[in-house]
């Protein structure tokens, strides 16, 4: 069932209006919080990826420089017996120049057993070649070389790894692995020298997934860059220590992972570089950040995607509910001017039921209603209770020598007299029908009631409507007042107008115009002019 109070709609107007503002700062708060969610993941998952591939390039340049490690120690080994064989003499072979058989066989066996040397050699104390793996001996000297001269002007027996050269024998490029001999007495007698194949790292680095902008560089620890993926051969020999993985060298120590800018082509890649145990060398492994966060770009996709979906999902549903509770809003305030109307229409209503249409004071109905509930309530309280009944003297005659029009305006010229004469807002005058009107006043004994009384007979008279069918020659009226205390006296409404009305007719009988009085107990009626 609608509920229609003033209360009722009140509460649900001052539900109404915060509850659009809650919900919308609700769904608000949850649509940021999303955003917020995801935004965090996505960066978590970044960092994630970023932090894997860091730990996979390490594990890389580890394996890297374990693999040169052991390609240096293989040639550092082989070096060692060409030294000794060459400081024992026993590169000396036949007086016409050609080489020792047996070391020949040799230097022959070691270049074909180990895939990593290019060739093998050892020169005089002139560069003059002396012994080779190769199967002549070619003419010349190679004196000439870097690492040679190195050799001629150091005393140090390490292995020296010098810059990456054209084998003048074979054409091929190969890092240069050598070491001094010397003579019996320690000065300068030689180089033994053992190539490597630069290939052999190459291969070896072509196994590794860098994507397609990934680097591997294998350089010495003075900036000399001896191999580098993608392969440039340009750039073999070259110097690159102001690249990014020698900047990370100089500050971060043997080892380290870090993103960096490349210089060579201005690719941001995650470089992890390792220093190679016991030489001079470094290498490094490089991955671009592009490639790196390639799958975790189609996820941001997809996810975002999905958030979008799901923050449409719920602005929608936001606004739907807005829109209800906004058509909740209007229906309610419908409702709270239909009730307002209703009620305005129910009080005229009301009025016209309780009024009188010709004087506009209250009617009978409204009269007995009244009697009723003043009786009642003068029960209560022990207090008493007047009643006046007043009829228009010699009306009829009114009537049929001013016509019906001035009678009735004669009958509303009375009410309003009649109104004045009352004083309390309690009292209450009524048109009782025809030319008689009654008038109740609450708490009033008949000492007041006859004032009353008076003063509406006088006031009537003061009208001076003329009525030449009168002996007073103008309107008059007769009344009779009935004064009761209902919580004493055994007196219903209606023998209460009944005791009026027989006083209206004491005072009727007794000439019109005045009062005619009387209370219930003791029951005196007196008759007064
Ligand atoms: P009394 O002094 O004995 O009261 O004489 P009366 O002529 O006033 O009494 P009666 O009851 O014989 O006549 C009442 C008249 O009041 C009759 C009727 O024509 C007139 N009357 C009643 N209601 C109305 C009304 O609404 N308008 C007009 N103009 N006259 C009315
Ligand atoms: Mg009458
Ligand atoms: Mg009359």
């Amino acid at each position: 069932m609608l509920d229609f109070s003033q209360s009722h709609i009140d509460r649900l107007d001052q539900m109404c209006k915060p509850m659009v503002k809650r919900t919308i700062t609700l769904i608000g708060g949850i649509s940021l919080l999303l955003v917020c969610l995801h935004m965090w993941s996505l960066f978590a998952a970044r960092q994630a990826e970023i932090d894997g591939t860091g730990t996979s390039t390490a594990n890389m340049a580890r394996a890297l420089a374990s693999h040169a490690e052991r390609t240096i120690e293989l040639g550092d080994a082989v070096l060692d017996e060409m030294v000794e064989r060459a400081e024992n003499g026993e590169m000396a072979g036949s007086p016409d120049g050609t080489p020792a058989v047996h070391l020949h066989a040799r230097l022959t066996h070691i270049a074909t057993v180990t895939p990593q040397i290019q060739e093998l050699f050892i020169y005089g104390a002139d560069g003059e070649r002396l012994a080779t793996s190769l199967p002549h001996l070619l003419e010349g000297s190679n004196a000439d070389r870097e690492y040679f001269r190195y050799h001629q002007t150091h005393a140090g027996r390490g292995t020296y790894i010098g810059k990456p050269i054209r084998s003048r024998s074979t054409g091929i490029l190969t890092i240069p692995l050598s070491r001094r001999i010397d003579r019996p007495d320690g000065s300068f007698g030689g180089v033994a020298m053992a190539s490597l194949k630069l290939s052999f790292f190459g291969n070896f680095y072509d196994s590794f997934d860098v994507g397609q902008t990934g680097t591997i560089v294998l350089a010495i620890d003075d900036g000399t860059l001896l191999y580098r993926r993608p392969f440039k051969e340009s750039m073999v020999g070259t110097n690159v220590s102001n690249i990014a993985i020698f900047d990370m060298y100089r500050t971060m120590g043997v080892a380290g992972t870090a993103m960096r800018v490349a210089r060579i082509d201005g690719v941001e890649r995650l470089y992890s570089y390792r220093k190679v145990e016991g030489f001079p060398l470094v290498v490094a492994i490089a991955i671009s950040r592009e490639e790196i966060l390639h799958e975790w770009w189609i996820v941001v996709v997809k996810m975002s995607g999905v958030v979008l979906v799901a923050l449409a999902l719920l602005g929608w549903g936001a606004l739907r509910m807005v829109r209800q509770l906004k058509v909740r809003e209007a229906l309610e305030d419908q409702l709270r001017r239909a009730r307002i109307k209703l009620e305005q229409q129910n009080e005229e209503l009301q009025v016209l039921a309780d009024s009188d249409g010709l004087t506009g004071m209250a009617n009978r109905r409204h009269f007995e209603i009244t009697l009723g509930a003043e009786r009642e309530r003068a029960r209560r309280n022990g207090q008493p209770c007047s009643l006046i009944l007043i009829d228009v003297d010699h009306f009829k005659k009114f009537n049929d020598r001013y016509g019906h029009v001035a009678g009735d305006e004669c009958l509303r010229r009375v009410a309003r007299a009649i109104d004045g004469g009352t004083r309390r807002p309690t009292d209450l005058a009524a048109r009782y029908g025809g030319e008689e009107f009654v008038v109740i006043l609450p708490d009033t004994d008949l000492e007041g009631a006859r004032l009353v009384a008076e003063n509406i007979r006088s006031a009537v008279a003061a009208i001076g409507t003329e009525h030449a069918d009168s002996p007073y020659g103008h309107v008059t009226a007769s009344l009779g007042v009935f004064t009761a205390r209902p919580a004493q006296d055994d007196c219903s409404a209606s023998t209460w107008v009944e005791a009026a009305d027989g006083l209206l007719y004491e005072a009727k009988t007794a000439g019109r115009n005045r009062v005619a009085w009387r209370a219930a107990e003791p029951c005196i009626a007196e008759v007064a002019s």
